[in-house]
């Protein structure tokens, strides 16, 4: 089997709040459950697949759900309980992935590229994957596997309940052709209104040339990063949500720029109050990432190691510096800069010197009173006393 160049796997647990009723009441299963509020003034807050052909939607008030489905299963919310089966489902893409991300109590994404040694099958895992979660928790799960997180999302969406998605790397663009172009992300009922108006429906007509020069018009300087998204492309990185396992900051600019020394005194900046709120926590990080976004939306990132856990910045300076000049393509306008520090562990007392430690010390004293843009150590030389 061929190794994809970036593979993601997309995970979405079918109908989440309805389904988590039936698992706590299995009594349920296979009736036209919603969960919601009751009627006069209640809504349903997520509607089963049992009662969906009934024409019973979330948002919809319950009283009008009920005229619908008379029939109707009306069950309360139940938060204590989602949390519960989230973790359990955390443990289980925790077991799996290495780099995972759960963008919601019931969607997550995982970068499986350097897992594919161990599962060379994207089907096999996408089935290991829905197994384990339906074995741990008893919810369904429809997975997608694609070469980005927009492709794998929109199959998902396409193959959904219970489903198992493939889309073999440079099929996106076909896969993508057929679909209304209102299942892309980022394009709402209120845009795809607009596009209707001008005969775009279909994704492919979002690359046909005879709409460019209306779409050029709406989309401005935005326009190629539409066509890449209709095109499948799309670099976006899974970012590892678990809280304290990286700390970052990043921000989009005023004006694109493609100044060098501008884009490295800002990421100089974050990272002295990233390292001033390391310091605070007793915390080094093992690791940074550096991401710039450039003015066509694409987003590149480098991660690196540092030699061993460090907390202070003008040690940490150099590394980043050479991983932002290596990430920089010369002559492209930039729109977006961060970086962040990760693999955050305990602080050990020797990872400086004591002469060191007393100007991190006096210096974070100042921050404190005064806030990080009080004082920065300068350059990457050792401060004196
Ligand atoms: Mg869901």
């Amino acid at each position: 089997m061929a190794r994809w160049p970036r593979q993601i796997l997309f995970g979405d647990v079918d109908a989440m709040f309805a389904s988590a009723a039936v698992v706590a009441n299995p009594s349920l299963a296979g009736k036209p459950v919603a969960v919601g509020s009751p009627p006069p003034r209640g809504i349903i807050a997520a509607a089963s697949y049992a009662v969906r052909p009934y024409g019973v939607t979330s948002a919809m008030p319950t009283a009008q759900a009920l005229r619908l489905c008379p029939d109707l299963v009306l069950v309360p919310p139940d938060r204590p309980l989602y949390e519960r089966l989230h973790s359990t489902m955390r443990a289980v893409t925790d077991r799996f992935f290495p780099i995972c991300a759960w963008t919601s109590i019931d969607e997550f994404y995982a970068d499986t590229t350097d897992l594919q040694t161990l599962h060379p099958d994207p089907t096999a895992l996408g089935q290991a994957v829905k197994e384990a979660i339906f074995e741990a928790t008893g919810l369904c799960c429809t997975v997608a596997v694609a070469t980005g997180k927009m492709v794998a999302k929109v199959a998902a969406d396409a193959h959904k309940p219970d489903g198992l998605a493939v889309i073999q790397p440079g099929t996106e663009a076909a896969f993508l052709a057929p679909r209304p172009v209102r299942s892309l992300p980022g394009i709402g009922p209120k845009t795809a209104e607009r596009l209707d108006r001008i005969g775009v429906t279909l994704i492919s007509d979002l690359l046909d040339q005879r709409f460019e020069p209306l779409l050029r018009r709406m989309w401005g300087k935005r326009f190629p990063a539409l066509q890449a998204l209709a095109q499948g492309i799309d670099h976006d990185p899974v970012e590892p949500d678990r809280a304290q396992k990286s700390l970052g900051q990043e921000t989009t600019f005023d004006h694109d720029t493609r100044d060098v020394a501008f884009l490295e005194q800002t990421l100089r900046g974050f990272l002295s109050d990233l390292t001033h709120e390391l310091r605070q926590e007793g915390l080094a990080a093992g690791a940074f990432t550096v991401k710039l976004k450039d003015a066509a939306f694409t987003v590149t990132t480098r991660q690196r190691h540092f030699s061993k856990p460090l907390n202070y910045d003008p040690a940490m300076w150099p590394d980043i510096r050479t991983a932002l000049r290596s990430l920089i393509r010369p002559g492209t306008l930039y729109r977006l800069a961060g970086v962040s520090l990760s693999e955050l562990g305990p602080a050990t007392e020797s990872l400086f010197d004591q002469r060191t430690s007393k100007a991190v010390a006096a210096m974070d004293a100042i921050i404190e009173k005064h806030g990080a843009k009080a004082i920065r150590l300068g350059g990457t030389t050792e401060p004196r006393d």
